[in-house]
């Protein structure tokens, strides 16, 4: 426990030690869910799934307990009595304990227990919604969730406008709707017109022509990546589930991935997606384990490290000098029909289309600014729900250029809405403004960073700066806070637009 001290201004405080102790009990059982959830996707036999739903109900009740339990509350009303005793770090931890605590204990248990059903209740609606493309079936949940919101919003004081903020908060501790609001009005402003030209390029990737290519041989190869660039197998593994995620804790970290032997680069740039949030985990403080100190910062920021490791690496030049010839001798005759410029166009494809999930880099952006202003608007009464489909479409045309179908392949793709999970969306957006930033400051403090990469087909430098500059802080910043101080600069998405029209312009002749 001694590391817990271990910033200099030594305190004998006895209440913050046992409420360190306390955190770190409340957080192994929680990783422990994860762990059981990660085995749940993975391992699980079909017929244990009711016997693994009681496990869970078990630890999740006891995990619920414990860290709203009158002990813990004790505890941290006793620390915030000494709080004079504590030095900057122990005040972060303590700040952070008690906005997770109230905000475990401020909504009532009944409310808790209807929005779990009512969770349950509205994925199934909207799957069925989904699979016969009826938004009409689901509107009466989407509703419901958006009344839900609310509802737990005003347990917070949150009401009105407010609530949407509330949501953010939830992911982004720090952001709000006006702020997020500004930084995607500056982006779209730049990113629609580039955006339509880079699609509209008679350049056109050949991703098509990438068929046949054995999983096996996928598996060592995305391996050897990952590895290459800094995840640690030692604390990690990887494994296939259906949909790819990246669970656990730094010390313990799992990854899955998902395999198509048509479609090589969705997972070798997911896993490297994967292993960017992983090696974010990997980085904060172990001895601070389950206090603020050894956590990340909000969800903008962890894509922000899963962006820049898949896009600003993974789909470099540099990074491929490095890994085309590796590549080429693992699949010699499924990139015979690529010379060296087909294969980093297929690389860095954009195309127009209606998924989010399947969105290049420059789309993607697009995607979620239509979200957001259509959430916002519904939390702002601005919008109503059975009107959603018709204003998703119009903006589906005016931000993508594209005329959908169905609702599909439109209002119903996602699944983040059944859940109730507004506000959520723009954190990847936010990421990908992070990891542009980011990447402009590395590349200022590291000139060799692309000679390193050619090299070595990783980028040790590199690793080593965002573990000292983002990783290693944990909670101590906020998002803005830490994009200041790690950059000079605000956050803002110039840095996004200057990558993206250095990268993609050249590649499709638009300037
Ligand atoms: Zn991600």
């Amino acid at each position: 426990m001694t590391q817990h001290f271990a910033s200099g201004q030594m305190t004998s405080s006895q209440p913050y030690f046992d409420l360190v102790t306390e955190l770190e009990r409340v957080s192994l059982l929680k990783s422990s869910l994860m762990i059981m959830g990660w085995d749940e996707q993975v391992n699980l036999p079909t017929g244990s799934a009711a016997f693994r739903g009681r496990q869970n109900s078990v630890l999740a009740d006891l995990h619920h307990r414990e860290s709203t339990s009158t002990k813990l509350g004790d505890l941290i009303a006793a620390t915030e009595a000494g709080r004079d005793t504590l030095n900057d770090q122990q005040k972060v931890v303590v700040h952070h304990a008690r906005r997770d605590y109230d905000k475990a204990t401020k909504l009532p248990p009944a409310l808790i227990a209807e929005k779990a059903s009512l969770d349950s209740e509205a994925y199934h609606a909207w799957a069925q919604a989904r699979k016969d493309r009826n938004y009409s079936a689901f509107a009466p949940f989407l509703q419901r969730q958006l009344d839900m919101s609310f509802r737990m919003a005003a347990c917070f004081g949150k009401t009105g406008a407010a609530a949407y903020d509330y949501m953010i908060d939830q992911s982004d501790p720090g952001m709000d709707a006006a702020t997020i609001g500004k930084l995607f009005d500056e982006l779209s402003a730049g990113l629609v017109p580039f955006a339509a030209a880079v699609m509209d390029s008679p350049v056109k990737a050949r991703r098509d022509l990438l068929v046949g290519f054995p999983v096996d041989k996928q598996e060592s190869f995305l391996r050897e990546v990952t590895a290459a660039i800094g995840f640690d197998y030692n604390h990690g593994r990887l494994d296939r589930s259906v949909h790819p995620f990246c669970s656990g804790t730094g010390l313990d970290t799992r990854l899955t991935t998902r395999f198509d032997d048509d479609q090589p680069l969705q997972s070798l740039f997911g896993s490297i997606h994967e292993a960017g949030h992983g090696m974010y985990e990997q980085g904060l403080p172990a001895g601070h384990f389950g206090t603020a100190l050894g956590e990340h910062i909000g969800m903008g920021v962890h894509e922000s490290q899963s962006r820049l490791w898949e896009n600003q690496v993974g789909r470099s030049a540099a990074f491929w000098k490095y890994w085309e010839p590796k590549y080429r001798a693992l699949f010699p005759e499924q990139l015979a029909g690529l010379d060296s410029d087909a294969l980093y166009l297929a690389i860095n494809a954009v195309q127009r289309q209606p998924i989010r999930v399947e969105s290049d880099e420059v789309m993607y952006n697009l995607h979620i600014m239509l979200r957001f202003r259509l959430e916002r608007a519904m939390f702002l009464g601005e919008l109503a729900v059975k009107d959603l489909p018709g204003e998703w479409n119009a903006l589906a045309k005016s931000m993508l250029g594209l005329d959908l179908k169905h609702d599909a392949e439109g209002v119903l793709q996602d699944i983040h809405w059944s859940g109730g999970a507004f506000g959520y969306f723009p954190s990847y957006c936010l990421g990908n403004m992070i990891g542009a930033q980011l990447w402009e400051a590395a590349r200022r403090a590291l000139p060799g960073l692309d000679e390193e990469l050619a090299t070595t087909g990783g980028a040790p430098s590199l690793l080593k700066w965002l573990r000292q500059e983002v990783h290693g802080r944990g909670k101590q910043l906020d998002t803005p806070a830490l994009v200041q101080k790690v950059t000079g600069e605000e956050l803002s998405p110039k840095a996004l637009l200057r990558y993206l029209k250095g990268r993609y312009g050249p590649l499709y002749q638009v300037s």
